[in-house]
């Protein structure tokens, strides 16, 4: 079993770890065993399932896209759906779980951090659903730039917290939440929105998500009697990207491919593209990639989706990266915008503009396909949230 990390001490190879202040030690080793139990509970387990069925409205589909098949007329391609999931993405599956976890751990108030919003609707509205207390750091230019979300977030009871420093984004939202945890961290447990932060969060959002995974192999061996050729997902700080492949990494004739932000393009200098540009560093508690100067100042991330702007990266993904895998690549602004207007017009499908980018890259792959590959991308949110951009974009290109 070459890839069921992480250590003991949270480490993917040499990527992970628990890079926080002293005080944190102590909460974050409570967690860690908090959420062993839950794995061998079958109380808890058969709620979180349950809530996947119920309310998140689990499984999610996997469909063939036959018109984007036929547009390539190369391998099949299919789509697995979390944009089906309740809110619209995939990150209710995860604070769903922690949400959970945090219950049992006797924890009443809860705090999140949140870029474009969604990991705020989606905490949110875990919070509505069990009557807890909420407060989502936002950076001031983000609650702007996505002020439907900050809405929908008001509605759902959540206290939504303007960020005023740095440059009012996702990296200095997260400063924030990490500040409040350690304040309040007695009755606070915080539920981070991807696959990243210091151990254990790392593995346990990667393992609230493989459900996606898990359901694929399922309905893959189900409609074509085998495991596909090759996975598709973006990757921001990547926990749509590992919830989908994890089930499949031990098997190595499943190729896989995780599809970064290339924003204005990876030279730029405006970019999200932390893999193919970013060096080993620390951000927000552990050691992963990072886009930084030489001094170690984190540089300004850009994209055009607002989830995948982000400076860092997974620690499990820098791990698959050096150890190849998975292989990532980077799709600009304009590949990924191409592509919500291909899928939306050739399957019906608006996808959120984090997920275009991984449609964006079977441009590349297709052509290099046999008639009967099978390759899955998987649908991560559905764009509805992001009709402002994709019109404005639209009327300026
Ligand atoms: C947040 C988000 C992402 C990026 O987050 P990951 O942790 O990399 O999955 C991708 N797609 C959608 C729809 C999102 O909301």
């Amino acid at each position: 079993m070459k890839y069921t990390a992480p250590t003991k001490q949270g480490y993917f190879g040499k990527f992970g770890g628990k890079f926080v202040p002293e005080i944190l030690i102590p909460a974050l080793n409570e967690l860690e065993s908090a959420y062993e139990e839950t794995l061998t509970d079958p109380i808890f387990q058969s709620e979180y399932m349950d809530l996947l069925r119920e309310y998140v409205g689990r499984p999610t589909k996997l469909t063939y896209a036959n018109r984007l098949t036929g547009y390539y007329g190369k391998g099949k391609i299919y789509m697995k759906r979390e944009d089906l999931c309740h809110t619209g993405a995939h990150k209710i599956n995860n604070a769903i779980g922690q949400l959970l976890l945090a219950r049992n751990m006797g924890k009443n108030r809860i705090i999140a951090e949140t870029g474009a919003g969604q990991h705020g609707v989606a905490t949110a509205t875990a919070c509505a659903k069990f009557g807890f207390d909420c407060v989502i750091y936002m950076g001031a230019e983000d609650m702007e730039r996505q002020k439907l979300n900050v809405e929908r977030m008001r509605l759902l009871g959540a206290e939504v917290r303007a960020v005023t420093s740095g440059s009012q984004t996702l990296k200095d939202a997260t400063n924030e939440a990490i500040r409040d945890w350690v304040t309040n961290v007695e009755n606070t447990f915080y539920i981070i929105g991807s696959v990243v932060g210091p151990h254990p969060y790392p593995m346990m959002t990667r393992n609230f998500h493989r459900v996606i995974g898990d359901e694929t192999k399922k309905q893959i061996r189900e409609a074509e009697n085998r495991d596909p050729d090759y996975l598709i997902a973006c990757v921001g700080g990547g926990s749509n990207a590992i919830g989908f492949f994890y089930p499949f990494i031990e098997d190595e004739s499943v190729k896989m491919i995780g599809i970064e932000a290339a924003g204005l393009g990876a030279d730029s200098g405006k970019t999200a593209a932390t893999l193919t540009k970013g060096t080993p560093g620390v951000l927000h508690g552990s050691l992963s990639y990072l886009l930084h100067d030489s001094e170690g100042q984190v540089q300004l991330a850009h994209s055009i989706s607002a989830g995948l702007d982000y400076p860092g990266i997974g620690p499990e993904h820098s791990f698959l990266h050096d150890s190849r895998r998975v292989n990532y690549y980077g799709v600009t602004d304009q590949q990924a915008m191409n592509a919500v207007k291909l899928v939306s017009d050739r399957e019906g499908i608006i996808p959120a503009i984090e997920t275009a980018h991984a449609f964006a890259y079977l441009e590349t792959l297709m052509p290099l396909t046999q008639k009967e590959d099978i390759i899955i991308v998987n649908c991560s949110g559905r764009g509805d949230k992001d009709m402002k951009t994709i019109s404005e974009w639209f009327s300026a290109h």
